[in-house]
C-alpha cells in the first residue's frame, strides 16, 4: 500500500478541518477491544506519527500531540497489542523514532520497536547523507528493521523509475552487509522487484514483502525463492483484491508466511462495521472510525480466518482455523523476523 508517512510529516497540520459532522467516532470510541479474542499479536507495520496526525485532523482535536505516540497504545490499544513496529521512510528523516522509543509512558508490557529506511516515494531525495544517516540509525537498540523500501509504479512519474530501483537496491545492499531484516513495498511493479530481488537479495535473507497486493505469481516466486520471506496482509484485503484473498483462501500463502499488519492511519478493516453494529448503540454504531490503528489487527485476522476455512470447506478438508490461531502463528513469524520476545506471548492458552 502506498503508505507515505511522509506526506502528513512533511506538511504538517494543514487543512485541520472541523470534526464537521456528528459522524465521526470520538477519541475513545476509535477503541474496539473484542472480549472474544484472547491471542496477543504484534502489528508488524504500522505508522504511529501519521496515525496521530491524521487523529489530531480529523478529530479536530488540538490537544494531541503527535509525537506522543504512547497515547495510542494508552487509550486506544487492547492489551492484547503486545508490540509494534513502527515505520520511519521519510527524507528527511524526522526525530519521531528517537523520541517514540524514548517515552517512558508506554504501557507496561508493551515494546515499541521500529524500522527506517527510503519509501520509494522519496527515492528522488536519497542522497549519500540520507544513506549515512539510515545506516546510523540501525545501530539504534529499538531498530529491528530497515524499510520501507522498494519500488512504486502507481501514479509514480516514469522518470522516477530509474531511481526508485537503484535507491531500492542501495538499501538491499545495505541491510544486508548489516544482517538487518528488510521491509519491502511494491506497488504495480511486480516485473521490477522480481528483477531486484532475484539479482540482489540473497536467497536467505529475511524479508517481509508488506501490505500485499501484487500478482499471486509474485508471491509464489517470494516464497518458493526466498524460504526466509513474509508476506504482509493488512486491512486493504476486506475491501477490494479477490486475487489475494483467493491466494490466503489457497493456503498457497500458508499461515506460516504470513505476518499481520494495518499499514495505519490507512485502511480500517471492513469487518469493523458489523462489529460495531453490534456491539453498540444505534446511534453510535453509525459513526465513521477515522482512522485505522494497531487495535484493529482482530478484523483482518478474522478475514484471513474466514478465508482460510472457506478454501479448507471447498477442497473437503476438516479442520479449521480461527483468529487465535491466526493472531497466535502470525504472531510468532513477526518475533522471527524482527527478532522479538515478547515476555508474556503465550496468554492464548
Ligand atoms: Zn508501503
Ligand atoms: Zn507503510
Amino acid at each position: 500500500m502506498a503508505a507515505p508517512g511522509h506526506h502528513s510529516q512533511r506538511k504538517g497540520q494543514q487543512n485541520s478541518r472541523p470534526q464537521g459532522s456528528n459522524n465521526s467516532l470520538h477519541l475513545d470510541g476509535h477503541r474496539c477491544d473484542r472480549p472474544d479474542v484472547k491471542a496477543s499479536y504484534i502489528d508488524t507495520h504500522c505508522h504511529l506519527f501519521t496515525t496521530m496526525s491524521m487523529m489530531k485532523e480529523k478529530l479536530a482535536d488540538t490537544s494531541i500531540e503527535p509525537h506522543r505516540v504512547d497515547l495510542l497504545a494508552k487509550r486506544l490499544f487492547p492489551s492484547n497489542v503486545k508490540a509494534v513496529v513502527d515505520i520511519h521512510c521519510d527524507i528527511p528523516i524526522g526525530p519521531y523514532y528517537e523520541q517514540a522509543a524514548a517515552l517512558t509512558e508506554w504501557p507496561e508490557d508493551f515494546k515499541y520497536y521500529f524500522a527506517a529506511g527510503a519509501h520509494p516515494h522519496v527515492a528522488m531525495s536519497y542522497t549519500d547523507e540520507t544513506h549515512a544517516k539510515f545506516v546510523e540509525i540501525m545501530s539504534h537498540p529499538n531498530c529491528v528493521a530497515w524499510g520501507e523500501c522498494g519500488l512504486d509504479f502507481f501514479k509514480n512519474k516514469p522518470y522516477t523509475h530509474e531511481a526508485q530501483r537503484k535507491v531500492f537496491i542501495r538499501q538491499i545492499e545495505a541491510a544486508v552487509s548489516l544482517h538487518k531484516p528488510i521491509v519491502i513495498h511494491t506497488r504495480e511493479a511486480d516485473a521490477a522487484t522480481r528483477e531486484v530481488l532475484d539479482e540482489h537479495m540473497p536467497r536467505d535473507h529475511v524479508f517481509h514483502v508488506h501490505c500485499f497486493t501484487s500478482s499471486t505469481e509474485l508471491g509464489k516466486w517470494v516464497l518458493e525463492t526466498f524460504p526466509n520471506s513474509f508476506i504482509g496482509i493488512t486491512g486493504v484485503v476486506s475491501y477490494k483484491l479477490p486475487h489475494v484473498q483467493e491466494f490466503i483462501r489457497s493456503e498457497q500463502l500458508p499461515l506460516s508466511r504470513m505476518l499481520m499488519e494495518t499499514d495505519s492511519p490507512f485502511m480500517t478493516p471492513k469487518g469493523i462495521y458489523p462489529w460495531a453494529k453490534q456491539t453498540r448503540p444505534r446511534d453510535v454504531a453509525r459513526r465513521r472510525f477515522e482512522f485505522c490503528h494497531s487495535g484493529m489487527i482482530p478484523f483482518t485476522a478474522e478475514l484471513v480466518a474466514d478465508l482460510i476455512n472457506q478454501g479448507r470447506e471447498a477442497r473437503g478438508e476438516a479442520a479449521r482455523t480461527d483468529v487465535d490461531e491466526v493472531l497466535e502463528v502470525t504472531r510468532k513469524n513477526a518475533e522471527r523476523v524482527y527478532g522479538i520476545q515478547l515476555e508474556n506471548g503465550d496468554d492464548a492458552s
